[in-house]
Protein backbone atom coordinates (compact mmCIF):
# COMPACT_ATOMS: atom_id res chain seq x y z
CA UNK A 1 0.00 0.00 0.00
CA UNK A 2 0.86 3.48 -0.94
CA UNK A 3 -0.66 6.01 1.15
CA UNK A 4 -1.02 9.39 2.38
CA UNK A 5 -2.09 10.39 5.72
CA UNK A 6 -3.93 14.02 6.00
CA UNK A 7 -5.48 15.75 9.30
CA UNK A 8 -4.64 18.38 11.00
CA UNK A 9 -1.32 18.27 13.29
CA UNK A 10 -2.69 16.13 16.08
CA UNK A 11 -5.46 14.19 14.28
CA UNK A 12 -4.04 11.25 15.18
CA UNK A 13 -1.65 10.69 11.83
CA UNK A 14 0.85 9.39 14.21
CA UNK A 15 -0.91 7.37 15.85
CA UNK A 16 -2.87 5.63 13.36
CA UNK A 17 0.44 4.97 11.38
CA UNK A 18 1.69 3.22 14.15
CA UNK A 19 -0.93 1.05 14.18
CA UNK A 20 -0.80 0.17 10.48
CA UNK A 21 3.39 -0.67 10.73
CA UNK A 22 2.51 -2.96 13.67
CA UNK A 23 -0.24 -5.20 11.59
CA UNK A 24 1.60 -4.59 8.05
CA UNK A 25 5.17 -4.31 8.90
CA UNK A 26 4.69 -0.71 5.96
CA UNK A 27 7.44 1.60 6.50
CA UNK A 28 6.06 4.58 7.85
CA UNK A 29 7.75 7.71 6.32
CA UNK A 30 6.90 10.77 9.05
CA UNK A 31 8.46 14.15 7.75
CA UNK A 32 8.35 16.00 11.59
CA UNK A 33 9.91 13.01 12.75
CA UNK A 34 12.54 12.94 10.00
CA UNK A 35 13.15 17.34 10.36
CA UNK A 36 13.35 16.37 14.29
CA UNK A 37 16.20 14.17 14.07
CA UNK A 38 17.54 16.11 11.91
CA UNK A 39 17.77 19.56 14.46
CA UNK A 40 18.84 16.83 16.93
CA UNK A 41 21.77 15.89 14.85
CA UNK A 42 22.12 19.82 13.98
CA UNK A 43 22.38 18.78 10.68
CA UNK A 44 22.77 21.22 7.68
CA UNK A 45 18.89 20.45 7.01
CA UNK A 46 18.01 20.60 10.99
CA UNK A 47 19.70 24.07 11.30
CA UNK A 48 17.73 25.57 8.30
CA UNK A 49 14.40 23.90 9.49
CA UNK A 50 14.66 24.48 13.10
CA UNK A 51 13.32 28.32 12.88
CA UNK A 52 10.23 27.10 10.56
CA UNK A 53 9.79 24.47 12.76
CA UNK A 54 9.60 26.22 16.92
CA UNK A 55 7.47 28.42 15.16
CA UNK A 56 4.70 26.31 14.00
CA UNK A 57 5.12 27.44 10.10
CA UNK A 58 6.07 25.32 7.05
CA UNK A 59 10.05 24.41 5.91
CA UNK A 60 9.94 25.14 2.54
CA UNK A 61 8.86 23.01 -0.12
CA UNK A 62 12.47 22.32 -1.71
CA UNK A 63 14.10 21.37 1.65
CA UNK A 64 10.78 18.83 1.81
CA UNK A 65 10.79 17.89 -1.39
CA UNK A 66 14.46 16.95 -1.93
CA UNK A 67 13.90 15.22 1.73
CA UNK A 68 11.55 12.91 0.42
CA UNK A 69 13.44 12.51 -2.87
CA UNK A 70 16.09 10.89 -1.59
CA UNK A 71 13.59 8.89 1.08
CA UNK A 72 12.38 7.16 -1.87
CA UNK A 73 15.51 5.77 -2.93
CA UNK A 74 15.74 3.75 0.34
CA UNK A 75 15.18 -0.37 -0.77
CA UNK A 76 12.20 -0.49 1.93
CA UNK A 77 10.03 1.95 0.57
CA UNK A 78 9.71 -1.03 -2.58
CA UNK A 79 6.73 -2.65 -0.42
CA UNK A 80 4.93 0.52 0.17
CA UNK A 81 4.89 3.40 1.76
CA UNK A 82 2.65 5.26 4.94
CA UNK A 83 3.22 8.99 4.29
CA UNK A 84 2.68 11.10 7.23
CA UNK A 85 3.51 15.24 7.09
CA UNK A 86 4.31 15.04 3.54
CA UNK A 87 2.67 16.29 0.98
CA UNK A 88 1.50 19.68 2.90
CA UNK A 89 1.34 22.04 0.14
CA UNK A 90 -0.34 21.29 -3.22
CA UNK A 91 3.44 21.89 -4.33
CA UNK A 92 4.47 18.74 -2.37
CA UNK A 93 0.73 16.98 -3.70
CA UNK A 94 2.20 17.11 -7.63
CA UNK A 95 5.58 16.79 -6.72
CA UNK A 96 4.67 13.79 -5.03
CA UNK A 97 2.66 12.50 -8.07
CA UNK A 98 5.31 12.82 -10.36
CA UNK A 99 7.75 10.72 -7.67
CA UNK A 100 5.51 8.51 -7.67
CA UNK A 101 4.91 8.44 -11.27
CA UNK A 102 8.44 7.80 -12.15
CA UNK A 103 8.82 4.84 -9.52
CA UNK A 104 5.80 3.36 -11.21
CA UNK A 105 4.48 3.02 -7.69
CA UNK A 106 0.97 5.46 -7.84
CA UNK A 107 -0.74 6.07 -4.48
CA UNK A 108 -3.38 4.07 -3.28
CA UNK A 109 -5.65 6.56 -1.30
CA UNK A 110 -5.19 10.08 0.74
CA UNK A 111 -6.88 9.21 4.25
CA UNK A 112 -8.01 11.91 6.22
CA UNK A 113 -8.56 11.80 10.05
CA UNK A 114 -11.11 14.42 10.10
CA UNK A 115 -11.04 16.18 13.94
CA UNK A 116 -12.46 19.43 15.16
CA UNK A 117 -9.65 22.34 15.92
CA UNK A 118 -11.47 22.74 19.53
CA UNK A 119 -10.49 19.34 20.07
CA UNK A 120 -6.69 19.64 18.29
CA UNK A 121 -5.82 22.19 21.10
CA UNK A 122 -6.39 20.43 24.14
CA UNK A 123 -5.01 17.65 22.35
CA UNK A 124 -1.50 19.07 21.24
CA UNK A 125 -1.24 20.89 24.50
CA UNK A 126 -1.02 17.82 26.75
CA UNK A 127 0.36 15.43 24.29
CA UNK A 128 3.89 13.83 25.24
CA UNK A 129 5.99 11.74 22.91
CA UNK A 130 8.57 8.65 24.80
CA UNK A 131 12.21 9.67 24.18
CA UNK A 132 13.19 6.31 23.38
CA UNK A 133 10.67 4.74 21.02
CA UNK A 134 8.16 7.38 20.11
CA UNK A 135 5.49 6.55 21.69
CA UNK A 136 2.63 9.15 21.64
CA UNK A 137 0.90 9.58 25.14
CA UNK A 138 -0.27 11.59 27.28
CA UNK A 139 0.34 14.40 30.17
CA UNK A 140 -1.24 11.08 32.41
CA UNK A 141 1.94 8.85 31.35
CA UNK A 142 4.81 9.47 33.91
CA UNK A 143 6.58 7.26 31.80
CA UNK A 144 5.90 5.45 28.55
CA UNK A 145 3.74 2.83 28.98
CA UNK A 146 5.85 0.88 26.06
CA UNK A 147 9.24 0.96 27.09
CA UNK A 148 9.96 2.90 30.39
CA UNK A 149 11.24 5.41 28.89
CA UNK A 150 11.18 9.18 30.00
CA UNK A 151 8.44 10.86 28.29
CA UNK A 152 8.74 14.85 27.14
CA UNK A 153 6.61 17.32 25.30
CA UNK A 154 7.45 18.60 21.88
CA UNK A 155 9.10 22.11 21.44
CA UNK A 156 6.17 23.18 19.04
CA UNK A 157 3.19 21.55 21.49
CA UNK A 158 2.15 24.82 23.33
CA UNK A 159 -0.62 26.87 22.73
CA UNK A 160 0.64 29.84 20.69
CA UNK A 161 2.55 27.76 18.19
CA UNK A 162 -0.60 25.26 17.65
CA UNK A 163 -2.69 27.82 17.08
CA UNK A 164 -0.47 28.86 14.25
CA UNK A 165 0.31 25.21 13.46
CA UNK A 166 -3.65 24.94 12.61
CA UNK A 167 -3.79 28.25 10.64
CA UNK A 168 -1.14 27.17 8.54
CA UNK A 169 -3.43 24.02 8.27
CA UNK A 170 -6.33 25.31 7.12
CA UNK A 171 -4.59 27.57 4.83
CA UNK A 172 -2.00 25.20 3.07
CA UNK A 173 -2.82 21.84 3.61
CA UNK A 174 -6.66 21.64 3.70
CA UNK A 175 -6.81 22.41 -0.01
CA UNK A 176 -5.20 19.52 -0.67
CA UNK A 177 -8.40 17.83 0.50
CA UNK A 178 -10.28 18.42 -2.91
CA UNK A 179 -7.01 17.81 -4.61
CA UNK A 180 -7.28 13.75 -3.49
CA UNK A 181 -11.25 14.28 -3.65
CA UNK A 182 -11.03 15.35 -7.14
CA UNK A 183 -8.48 12.27 -8.39
CA UNK A 184 -11.36 10.08 -6.65
CA UNK A 185 -8.35 8.97 -3.57
CA UNK A 186 -9.79 10.46 -0.59
CA UNK A 187 -11.32 8.38 2.20
CA UNK A 188 -12.46 10.08 5.02
CA UNK A 189 -12.70 8.90 9.00
CA UNK A 190 -14.12 10.65 12.05
CA UNK A 191 -11.13 10.76 14.31
CA UNK A 192 -12.42 12.42 17.54
CA UNK A 193 -12.79 8.99 19.02
CA UNK A 194 -10.92 6.30 20.66
CA UNK A 195 -7.59 5.48 18.21
CA UNK A 196 -8.72 1.78 18.46
CA UNK A 197 -11.91 2.40 17.02
CA UNK A 198 -10.98 5.39 14.40
CA UNK A 199 -8.23 2.60 13.23
CA UNK A 200 -11.26 0.06 12.65
CA UNK A 201 -12.39 2.65 10.13
CA UNK A 202 -9.36 3.23 8.95
CA UNK A 203 -8.56 -0.41 7.75
CA UNK A 204 -12.25 -0.25 6.18
CA UNK A 205 -11.63 2.74 4.29
CA UNK A 206 -8.27 1.37 2.81
CA UNK A 207 -9.97 -2.09 2.32
CA UNK A 208 -7.41 -4.15 4.57
P1 LIG B 1 2.17 18.04 13.31
O1 LIG B 1 1.46 17.26 12.24
O2 LIG B 1 1.89 17.52 14.68
O3 LIG B 1 2.05 19.53 13.19
P2 LIG B 1 4.77 17.16 12.30
O4 LIG B 1 5.57 16.36 13.23
O5 LIG B 1 4.19 16.48 11.11
O6 LIG B 1 3.70 17.87 13.18
O7 LIG B 1 5.63 18.40 11.76
C1 LIG B 1 6.26 19.30 12.64
C2 LIG B 1 6.80 20.52 11.87
O8 LIG B 1 7.73 20.08 10.86
C3 LIG B 1 5.75 21.32 11.09
O9 LIG B 1 5.09 22.28 11.90
C4 LIG B 1 6.63 21.95 10.00
O10 LIG B 1 7.37 23.05 10.49
C5 LIG B 1 7.62 20.87 9.67
N1 LIG B 1 7.15 20.00 8.56
C6 LIG B 1 6.86 18.67 8.65
N2 LIG B 1 6.46 18.19 7.44
C7 LIG B 1 6.52 19.23 6.58
C8 LIG B 1 6.21 19.39 5.20
N3 LIG B 1 5.78 18.36 4.44
N4 LIG B 1 6.36 20.62 4.64
C9 LIG B 1 6.79 21.67 5.37
N5 LIG B 1 7.08 21.59 6.67
C10 LIG B 1 6.94 20.39 7.29
ZN1 LIG C 1 8.85 4.23 24.88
Amino acid sequence: MNIVLLGAPGAGKGTQAALLVEEFGTPHISTGDILRAAVKEQSELGLKAKGYMDAGNLVPDELIIDLMRERFQQPDTAKGVILDGFPRTTTQAVALDTMMAELERPLDAALLIDVEPEVIINRLCSRRMCKECGYIGTAADASCPKCGGEMYQRDDDNEATVRNRLDVYATSTSPLIDYYRGCNKLVVVDGDRDPKEVYVDVKAGLGL
